[in-house]
Parts: structure tokens; C-alpha cells; sequence
């Protein structure tokens, strides 16, 4: 049985004008192994297109073309990967050699697409480019060597798997008469070893020296004569072994094959790449730049709130009364703040993990409120009883009240003092006039000290909730009611629970507390907002990395067309791509974290020296889901390119320049 057999094979191009276009007519021929046989014909007679249809290029034909008994038209698109990797080599004119691979690395490509391990394919690799005469010319790449030396390697790339039919059109079609006669003894010694050599050729020269001639004119096969004899070879340099296929074509394209070859893709355009990763860092970097500073901020507001208040301590408020509009006096009836009752207290008391329950009680007055200290008068708005939320470190000067003392804010002292030393006052006694509990109290007093307020808060004393209340008692004959109430929390980490709590349980938390929220939100959203933004700029870099994958498609159309002839899936294809779309991504990804720790680190000495804080805090776990993102991005924008690329037509690829 003839390797290859042609029967009644019709091939029809669609020409522009939607007519049909007869480019093979009813073609019958077979070829046998050990044949070299030459294609002659005048340009555009059919000879391209019959050798396409040969090397299963092009599987868009009518009738048969028999390869070992069956039909190739036929075969799945794994047959036909396992027919290029395993029973086919192609030669072209142009030699087609990808032109950032090394010789070496040309020649290994098709055995990188079965995973064979390095050591083995370059062994194979120097094995068959030795016997084409180029050992000496490994790591060069395909510029720096001449024509005759480009088209022994193509040679040696066609062989090196050990297929039984190559298929050259016009392998010396590009090359002058000396080495065209090298290559040909090469050609010619290939089928002297026993493999079916059809090649393609206008050159009556090139015809005469092989052992048919097979003429086609319009489509037609019009002559088919023999040629020399050749003789059966001497030395087996190209003889056919089983062991090599078996050994060099059984396997697929690894994953990590996938990523070598697209690093030595991304090599080749290594500014191109390197400015594009750079660019697309931007995204990526200002997205955890934003985020950080978000959390910053958070964290500096919160620090500050936990240093204003003893962070145990929870503030706990009636609800606001909404004004009655039946009223007389509705301004009265929201200053009015409504007591605690013993029901209340009761629940508060249930609350999980508070250890202590204070009564208190605060007061808000616009002038009825004063201290007298020989004859000099100061004013304060509010009048607040202790609790755990004030400690030592709140007093500036003097100590803590004990009965029948007080504390005065520093500007009150100020006033108090008269021109001396603010400190005097303390252990000086005054006279406190007050209201509480709607209940005009004045009393002596003594200044125990100096209560630290910042600059935010108004005059206000402090003393204790019993000394208070004995003064209201001992005035109306009524009981001080409170009106607000410090929860103590057992631990830290518990004091947020509680919080919940109350506001679940219909009470309010401080005013400070409600404030720091309100703050905290705002940075939120600020921090999102500014996020959304620098998240456009990561769309901006995916199409970016889209556009710069496509022109790379297009650039390398033809390498595309190469990798197909010699065994390449789709998948494959696709697989290279998409590497190269995560590296892209995983060097952006890397290039936005360095640089956003640079600024983040300088922007943090900058508001450090002036502030005393860290504006910008970027936690692991910022950096970890912005390099996720980045090359999530780039791989989804590499998806399309890369399902191009796979899409090719080999033929049309290989027609490209
Ligand atoms: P040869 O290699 O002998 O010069 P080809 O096989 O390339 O000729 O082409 C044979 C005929 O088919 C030519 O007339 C050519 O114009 C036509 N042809 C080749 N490829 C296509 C195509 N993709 N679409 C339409 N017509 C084509
Ligand atoms: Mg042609």
C-alpha cells in the first residue's frame, strides 16, 4: 500500500465575488516511502494548495486523501496534531524559523510541545542538527546565520521527530545555486533513508535531480514521470526509528512548558513588555495606596477616640426625646434629659461581660452655671459626675475629688486664678451655683484639681454622683436621678459587643462615640470612592495589556502558522498566550506593590515628621488581593487574543510576512 494516496481529490477556494475557484481537479496520485518527488507547475497552477492539503494544513477538500490506508479529511483535531507532530515535517521557502528562538530552541520547539525534558530534546536537537552540518551554531538566532544554514535548520526542525513524508514547497526557492545543491543532497538523502520527500519547486535543475516529476497545469495533474534512481543509503544518518516518535511525541504541552516558552516570547519584546507591566502598575498601585490610607485613617481615628476615653468604658444615653409639639416650651423639653429608672438600670446591669454599672449624672446650662472664688466668677456649661471614663491621666494637675470636692477645666482655673499661677487654685475653696435634677443647687465646695479637656470641650466640672446628689437632697428633699450611665466592659475586645447591645436594647452611646462613627464612614466611603477610581485606571491597564496582546498576535502570526504545522493544539496556542498574559499581570502586580511600599513608606515619614502618625497603613492582605486582582485582570484581558491566536488558520498564518 502506498504512505500516501490521493483519489479523486477536488479542492475549491471561495473567490471574492462569491463565485467557487476549482483549484484541485480530481486529483489521483499515490506516493511511496523512499520517493523524492518534485512538483512542477506554473505559478498558480494548484501546487501550494495540493502540498497544504498533503500536510493536513488544510482538511477543506473533496475525496480522499489516504495517509496509510485513511482518509485525513477525516481526522478529529487530535488525529491531525498527532499526524503534524508525528508523520509530517513541512519546509518552507521562506524558511519560517522564529526569529527570537535560538537555533537550538527552533528545533526543540516541536518536542517542548510533547514535554520532553530539556536534557533530552537538546539531545535529540544536536543529534539532528549535526547531521545537517550546523553544530557549531546552537545558541545563534536565525539572523545571524546565511540562507543555506536557515534552511538546514528548518530541515533539522521537519526531522526531528522522525516523520515518513516532508513536504517542502520550494525550499530553494530563496536560495543561490550553490547552496540550493547542498540542500537538495541533504533533500536527496533524506529520501535515500527511506521517507517520502514531496517537494514543490519551479527550478527544471532542482526537478531533474529527483527520482519523479509530477506536473500540474491549472489544477490538473498533466504529467508524472520518473526521474534519477536513487540509491539506498550507505549510512543510516536519517533512517527511520520507531523508538524516536514513541519517545518525542507521546506527551502534551505542560503547563510549565507553557510559561518557559512565554518567557522566552516576553524576552524577545523585553522594553515592550517591561514598559506595559510598568504602566499597567499604576492600577494595581493606586488601588492599594488608596486602600491603605483608608485603613490609616480608620486606625488614627480610632486611636484617637480610645486615647480620649478609657477604652473599657461605655457612655450610656436615654434615647432623644422627640419635642411634643403640644408643648409650651418645646426647646425645654429637649434640653430636658430623661432619667434612668430602676427598670433601666435593671437591664443595663443584665448586659453580658459589663462588670460595673455607674450612675451619673450630666447637666447642660447656658449661664445659670457658675464657680465663685473671691469674688471672681467663671462660668461652665456642663456639670458631669465621675466614673470609671475619667481616670488620673485626664487630670492635669491636682488629684481626683473626694467628697464635697470637684474638678474645674483649665480655662475655668484660668479665670479663677485671676493672674496667678493656675495651679493656686487647687484646695481653694468656691462656691458652686448649679442646676440639677431641675433643682437649683449652691453649695461650698473644694477644688481637688485640673481636668485635662482638649481643646474641643467645653467649660464643664466634675464631682462625684453622691456628693451631687446630697446636694440635691438636702435642697428639694428629692433623690438625684441619673441620667446617664457608664458601663465597664471585662475586656476590651468586648466593649464593641456591648455597644451593640445598648443601642439594641434602645439607649444611645456618647456623643464622641456617635461622632467617631460618623467619621469613620466618611473615611469609608472617601476611601472607596477614591478606590473606584484608581480601579478605572486598573480597566485602563487591561485594555492596555488586550491591545498590547493583539498587536503581539498579529506580530507573530506567521510563528503562530509554524507551531501549528509542527503539532501544536489549539489549547496549546491559547496556553502560551495566556502565560504570557499572567506574566504581564504577576510583573505589573509585583511592580505596584514595591512601588506603592515606596510611597507608602515616604508618605508615612512625611506625616510622621509633622503629625506624629502613619497616614497610610497597607496590610498583607491589600498587597495579596491586589497582585490577585492584577493578574486576573490581565489574564481575562488576555482571553481574547489568546483564543485569536489559537483560532488561526495555519495556512493563511504561514501565507503571512
Ligand atoms: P501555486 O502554489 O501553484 O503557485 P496555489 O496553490 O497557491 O498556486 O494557488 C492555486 C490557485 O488557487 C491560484 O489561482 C490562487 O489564486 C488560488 N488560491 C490560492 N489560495 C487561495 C485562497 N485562500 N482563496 C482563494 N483562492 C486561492
Ligand atoms: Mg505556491
Amino acid at each position: 500500500m502506498p504512505i500516501m494516496q490521493l483519489k479523486e481529490v477536488n479542492k475549491y477556494y471561495k473567490s471574492t465575488n462569491g463565485n467557487k475557484f476549482h483549484a484541485l481537479k480530481q486529483i489521483n496520485v499515490s506516493f511511496e516511502k523512499g520517493e523524492l518527488v518534485s512538483i512542477i507547475g506554473e505559478s498558480g497552477s494548484g501546487k501550494s494548495t495540493l502540498m497544504n492539503v498533503l500536510g493536513g494544513l488544510d482538511s477543506n477538500f473533496e475525496g480522499n486523501v489516504l495517509y496509510n490506508g485513511k482518509n485525513i479529511g477525516n481526522y478529529s483535531e487530535k488525529e491531525l496534531v498527532r499526524y503534524h507532530k508525528s508523520n509530517v515535517g513541512f519546509v518552507f521557502q521562506s524558511f519560517n524559523l522564529i526569529a527570537h528562538l535560538s537555533i537550538l530552541d527552533n528545533v526543540t520547539l516541536a518536542m517542548t510541545l510533547s514535554n520532553v525534558s530539556k536534557a533530552e530534546k537538546e539531545k535529540r536537537a544536536k543529534e539532528i542538527l549535526s547531521l545537517v552540518g550546523l553544530e557549531d551554531h546552537l545558541t545563534k538566532k536565525p539572523d545571524a546565520i546565511s540562507g543555506g544554514q536557515k534552511q538546514r535548520v528548518a530541515i533539522a526542525r521537519a526531522l526531528v521527530n522522525d516523520p515518513d513524508i516532508i513536504i517542502a514547497d520550494e525550499p530553494t526557492g530563496a536560495l543561490d545555486s550553490e547552496t540550493t545543491d547542498q540542500v537538495l543532497d541533504l533533500i536527496k538523502e533524506i529520501a535515500e533513508n527511506g521517507k517520502l520527500v514531496i517537494m514543490v519547486t519551479h527550478s527544471d535543475k532542482v526537478a531533474e535531480r529527483s527520482s519523479r516529476v509530477v506536473k500540474i497545469d491549472d489544477g490538473l495533474i498533466v504529467s508524472d514521470t520518473l526521474g534519477i534512481t536513487l540509491n539506498s543509503s550507505k549510512d543510516n544518518d536519517f533512517k527511520e526509528d520507531a523508538t524516536i516518535k514513541a519517545k518525542y511525541t507521546k506527551k502534551n504541552l505542560s503547563l510549565l512548558g507553557s510559561m518557559k516558552l512565554a518567557v522566552k516570547n516576553m524576552q524577545a519584546k523585553w522594553s515592550r513588555n517591561v514598559l506595559i507591566a510598568l504602566g499597567s502598575s499604576i492600577g494595581i498601585m493606586s488601588v492599594i495606596l488608596m486602600l491603605g490610607l483608608g485603613n490609616g485613617v480608620n486606625t488614627y481615628i480610632e486611636n484617637t477616640m480610645n486615647s480620649q476615653v478609657n477604652p473599657l468604658v461605655v457612655e450610656v444615653n436615654m434615647p432623644t426625646k422627640v419635642p411634643d409639639p403640644n408643648d409650651t416650651n418645646p426647646l425645654a423639653s429637649i434640653m430636658e434629659v430623661t432619667p434612668f429608672t430602676e427598670e433601666d438600670i435593671a437591664k443595663l446591669e443584665g448586659i453580658e461581660n459589663v462588670t460595673l454599672v455607674e450612675e451619673g449624672f450630666s447637666g447642660f446650662s447656658l449661664g445659670s452655671n457658675k464657680v465663685t472664688l473671691n469674688d471672681i466668677t467663671a462660668t461652665f456649661m456642663n456639670l458631669n459626675t465621675l466614673s470609671a471614663a475619667i481616670t488620673e491621666s485626664d487630670i492635669l494637675s491636682g488629684k481626683m475629688p473626694s467628697e464635697n470636692e470637684l474638678l474645674v477645666t483649665q480655662a475655668m482655673a484660668t479665670t479663677l486664678a485671676n493672674g496667678e499661677d493656675e495651679n493656686s487654685v487647687i484646695g481653694k475653696e468656691i462656691t458652686l451655683d448649679a442646676v440639677a435634677n431641675k433643682t437649683a443647687v449652691s453649695a461650698t465646695q473644694k477644688i481637688s484639681g485640673i481636668f485635662a479637656a482638649d481643646s474641643l470641650s467645653t467649660s464643664s466640672v466634675y464631682m462625684n454622683y453622691t456628693t451631687l446628689g446630697s446636694l440635691v437632697v438636702s435642697k428639694e428633699d428629692i433623690e438625684l436621678e441619673p441620667n446617664v450611665m457608664h458601663l465597664t466592659a471585662n475586656d476590651k475586645d468586648n466593649r464593641e459587643g456591648i455597644s451593640d447591645k445598648i443601642s439594641e436594647l434602645g439607649y444611645q452611646g456618647s456623643a464622641i462615640e456617635s461622632i467617631t462613627k460618623i467619621f469613620t464612614q466618611m473615611s469609608d466611603i472617601f476611601t472607596y470612592v477614591l478606590a473606584g477610581v484608581a480601579g478605572i485606571s486598573l480597566v485602563v491597564s487591561a485594555i492596555m495589556i488586550l491591545t498590547v496582546l493583539y498587536i503581539s498576535v498579529v506580530e507573530r502570526t506567521k510563528e503562530i502558522g509554524v507551531m501549528k504545522a509542527i503539532g501544536a493544539r489549539n489549547k496549546d496556542i491559547k496556553r502560551i498566550f495566556t502565560a504570557e498574559a499572567f506574566l504581564i499581570g504577576l510583573f505589573s502586580a509585583t511592580f505596584g506593590v514595591v512601588i506603592a511600599s515606596i510611597l507608602e513608606y515616604f508618605a508615612n515619614n512625611l506625616t510622621f515628621k509633622y503629625f506624629d502618625v502613619n497616614m497610610i497603613d497597607i496590610t498583607p492582605t491589600f498587597i495579596l488581593s491586589g497582585m490577585l486582582i492584577s493578574i486576573l485582570i490581565s489574564m481575562l484581558a488576555g482571553v481574547l487574543p489568546a483564543s485569536k491566536a489559537a483560532k488561526l488558520d495555519p495556512v493563511e498564518a504561514l501565507k503571512r510576512d
